[in-house]
């Protein structure tokens, strides 16, 4: 796997919560050390319910331990959560729209994008880049919308 992100710069990010400009230690997922450890503490939350109830949507998991979905939405971004291979439901890759399991970004699409990237500052990190769900053989039927084109 390729290695996404440029260490050879110091690293200066603004906290996507507080909006503070921190050095990112590569660790923390976009937050200041302060929110980091706020969001440590849900983190665990969520990850402890998802322990007992694998197949609970971002709904039942919010409801359950009193962490916002949005905040799950990130987990999953994040690559922190996974959905589990036989859910119905999955997140999409922000640019071809696939289904993946965690991440923004589909493999073929990080590749893609790490060569438009290099031209400008934003970097795609590894946790970003979600795995896709393996397509199961059930000999029901398939609609493929939106997807004309063989990998
Ligand atoms: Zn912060
Ligand atoms: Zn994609």
């Amino acid at each position: 796997m390729a290695k996404i992100i440029d260490e050879t710069n110091k690293n200066l990010r603004t906290c996507r919560r507080c909006r503070r400009l921190f050095e990112y230690m590569n660790i923390g997922y976009g937050l200041c050390p302060s929110c980091a450890k706020v969001d440590n503490e849900a983190f665990r939350k969520v990850k402890d319910y998802l322990m007992e109830h694998q197949t609970a949507t971002a709904q039942e998991i919010s409801a359950a331990v009193g962490v916002s979905e949005s905040a799950i939405y990130q987990y999953l971004r994040d690559g922190r959560v996974e959905i589990p291979e036989n859910s119905p439901i999955y997140i999409k890759c922000e640019m071809c729209r696939a289904d993946i399991r965690y991440g923004r970004f589909c493999p073929e699409c990080a590749v893609k994008a790490q060569k438009e990237l290099n031209k400008g500052t934003i970097a795609i990190d590894i946790y970003e880049i979600g795995e896709r769900p393996k397509q199961k053989e059930t000999g029901k039927m398939h609609t493929y919308k939106g997807r004309n084109r063989s990998m």
